[in-house]
């Protein structure tokens, strides 16, 4: 028998079409407004964004380490962290080696006003780097996604990108 809470949840989900969220991304998307506190202004989001972006407070607290540098964010998904540090007056380079991210990413600073301190770049961090000159390097990489629950073991050469060294 299921749980009060749980049935309730159920109940809720059939009168929300919820049935149309992708599995993997529901429980993110339950999550949306402290992962984006302006979700419903139009932020975009595709699966890898929903389990990669980090939480907005996070972002915050991690982008007012930051304050008014030059920052490069080597992987940017769809902004969670660019946007903030570019709140907290940094001049932000937003890399993404997928361009429907940098899109996402560009959508989204919109929205938070901040798109002007941001430069965003469609490319491989990893062949950009040496080439690159900050005050900040953040660096947040792909961590592989919710699936790792199904590895018995799960090994740092299951995180991605590879051969980064
Ligand atoms: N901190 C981000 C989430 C980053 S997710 C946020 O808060 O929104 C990791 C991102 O790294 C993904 O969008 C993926 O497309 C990107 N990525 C993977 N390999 C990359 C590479 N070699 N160079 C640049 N970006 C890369």
């Amino acid at each position: 028998m299921l749980r009060p809470r749980r049935r309730i949840f159920k109940k809720w989900r059939r009168n929300h079409n919820l049935s149309v969220i992708n599995p993997v991304v529901e429980k993110y998307w339950l999550q949306r407004y402290s992962l984006f506190s302006l979700y419903d202004e139009g932020i975009q989001m595709d699966e890898e964004g929903w389990y990669s972006v980090t939480p907005e407070e996070i972002a915050i607290r991690q982008a007012q380490r930051c304050a008014s540098r030059v920052v490069i964010d080597g992987f940017t998904g769809v902004g969670g962290n660019a946007i903030q540090f570019a709140r907290m007056h940094c001049k932000v380079v937003a890399i993404d080696i997928d361009p429907r991210k940098i899109e996402s990413a560009l959508n989204n600073a919109k929205i938070y006003g901040v798109e002007g301190q941001i430069d965003f770049v469609v490319g491989d961090f990893l062949q950009q780097a040496s080439s690159l000159k900050a005050d900040v390097v953040f660096l947040s990489p792909p961590w592989g996604g919710p699936s790792y629950k199904n590895v018995k073991k799960f090994t740092l050469d299951l995180l991605k990108p590879k051969d980064v060294i």
